[in-house]
């Protein structure tokens, strides 16, 4: 198979006049922009020769007519609000394409490739909606109850859409013998350490905890400091004490952020009855999530009661890290061997519809490296050469799988 870069290159700058914001895009799930581009997208798989449709729940997804056995290739086309043209579109056109080269090349194999973007990954009503529900983990009650920010559900915006009524695609067993999705890595990684093709271990697990501290309103400026129940003193004193205990447990994949924090009343001249952090943590391995939220809880116990403040924290979110399949890293490895780029195994700090896919279909995924780690922003941008080589790698891949069969 002949890979046609200018035709993937052309595709990916076609893709990005949806939605256009400057160099990047706005292409919230299932605005008119995101349902154009479905649509384009849509009809370039059926000129590639693929049996594509869209599905109940926005899903792209065309199949190689005539073969009992796929590699399914994707990613998404949907964008957070002022997005990069690449988050997504890469692995989608990447499948595309390979899929196309493929079919053009007449196939030796009964292998054939399935292409498939995935609706609304970005979670603007509900993160991973289209993977999720292509593996059977999205319910009608899950689609009555997803939102947008602005209160509207999922189910009316399918309706909108025209979607609502179709068959929903699912994963099949006897047909999906992979499922590889190529990205941009979304960070500084591959570009500071000299590599040009991340092979990736595994998608990092998600927790996010709520602590509160609770203590008295009063006038900031008669109330004795030793009399003070000061709920934002003991948030912040909080903080400090826990990313010193989390620098403690931290593996080396280790982040963590205080993503928002807010005081109440919330003014200059009031003593905060209230403080409020989220904390988020994340880390590939589940004993290590396990490790640095122990510390969240020692903190609390610590600080607790302290000047008249009451501590405690609540969990809001728990995502299990994903493994990818170790066969498939290894082809990928060697495909970029083969192409002699340098390679780092790494995991993945951002979630992926790889993380649903994997739990079903053995999953592998390769990063292209973003300049200057450029993401979720319309700077995002990687260059053309190692676009190029992503594709070759991954369609190396996709050959080694074939003559494996
Ligand atoms: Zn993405």
């Amino acid at each position: 198979m002949q890979i046609n870069y200018p035709r993937l290159l052309a595709d990916l700058r076609r893709l990005a006049t949806f939605g256009q914001a400057g160099s990047g895009v706005h292409r919230l799930s299932f605005t008119p922009e995101d349902r154009e581009a479905r649509h384009w997208l849509l009809q370039r798989m059926t000129e590639a020769g693929l049996d594509a449709q869209i599905d109940g729940i926005g899903n792209v997804y065309g199949q190689t007519k005539g073969v009992n056995k796929a590699v399914l290739i994707g990613s998404h086309t949907d964008s957070v609000p002022k997005g990069g043209w690449l988050d997504g579109a890469l692995g989608v056109l990447y499948g595309l394409e390979v899929a196309r080269a493929r079919l053009e090349a007449g196939a030796q194999t009964d292998l054939g490739i399935d292409v498939i973007s995935f609706a609304d990954e970005e979670g603007t009503y509900r993160a991973l909606a289209g993977s999720l529900s292509f593996c059977g983990h999205l319910s009608e009650a899950d689609v009555e109850a997803a939102k947008n920010q602005q209160g509207k559900s999922l189910r009316k915006a399918l309706n909108e859409a025209g979607y609502t009524g179709r068959p929903r695609a699912t994963w099949d067993l006897s047909r999906d013998v992979a499922y590889l999705e190529g990205h941009i890595e979304q960070g500084p990684r591959l570009e500071s350490e000299g590599k040009k093709i991340g092979v990736v271990t595994g998608i990092v697990g998600i927790r996010r905890v709520q602590v509160t501290c609770t203590g008295q309103a009063d006038h900031a400026g008669t109330t004795p400091m030793h009399l003070r129940k000061d709920a934002g003193s003991a948030l912040i004193k909080y903080c400090y004490d826990l990313m010193q205990r989390f620098d403690q447990v931290r593996s080396p994949d280790s982040v963590w952020n205080f993503g928002h924090v807010a005081f109440e009343p919330g003014a200059g001249n009031v003593v905060p009855s209230t403080a409020r952090v989220l904390v988020e943590f994340r880390d590939p391995v589940e004993a290590t999530l396990d490790r640095l939220q122990a510390e969240i809880q020692a903190a609390v116990a610590t600080a607790n009661g302290q000047r008249g403040v009451g501590v405690q924290a609540t969990e809001l979110i728990r995502i299990s890290p994903a493994e990818m399949d170790a066969n498939l890293a290894a082809l990928i490895e060697a495909a970029a061997r083969g192409r002699g780029a340098p390679t780092l195994r790494m995991p993945s700090g951002a979630g992926h519809d790889a993380m649903v896919l994997t739990r079903h279909v053995p999953t592998a995924m390769l990063f292209i490296p973003s300049i200057g780690g450029r993401s979720h922003d319309i700077a995002e941008d990687t260059d053309e050469a190692d676009i190029c080589l992503g594709i070759d790698v991954l369609a190396d891949t996709v050959r080694a799988l074939a003559e494996r069969r």
